[in-house]
């Protein structure tokens, strides 16, 4: 699942610098995170960083946005593949971790 941002934030702006997926920017009012770029870390960290650092624990997962582990890589390894990088096409060819 992608992480989101509830309204309990209080705009401390620690969390989007140690995002390695650049998935957090200000929103209108409070930060925000892009669900199509958060992997929870996976590919990066053990543990989500925006979740580490936010000092009111207003980060949890986003239920509209579920995903399994082995999707949260592929989500990494296409970001790690470049952002306009139309051309990559995923033949999902690699076996699912299942852990
Ligand atoms: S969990 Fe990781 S990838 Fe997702 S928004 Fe937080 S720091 Fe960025
Ligand atoms: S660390 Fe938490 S409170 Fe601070 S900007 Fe990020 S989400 Fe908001």
């Amino acid at each position: 699942m992608a992480l989101w941002i509830t309204e309990e934030c209080i705009n401390c702006d620690v969390c989007e610098p140690e995002c390695p997926n650049q998935a957090i920017s200000m929103g209108a009012e409070i930060y925000e995170i892009d669900p199509g770029r958060c992997t929870e870390c996976v590919g990066h960290f053990d543990e989500p960083q925006c979740v580490q650092v936010c000092p009111v624990s207003c980060i949890p997962v986003n239920p509209d946005w579920v995903e399994t582990p082995h999707q949260l890589l592929e989500k990494y390894q296409r970001l790690q593949a470049g952002p306009a990088g139309g051309g990559a096409s995923s033949s999902a060819a690699s076996p699912a971790p299942a852990a």
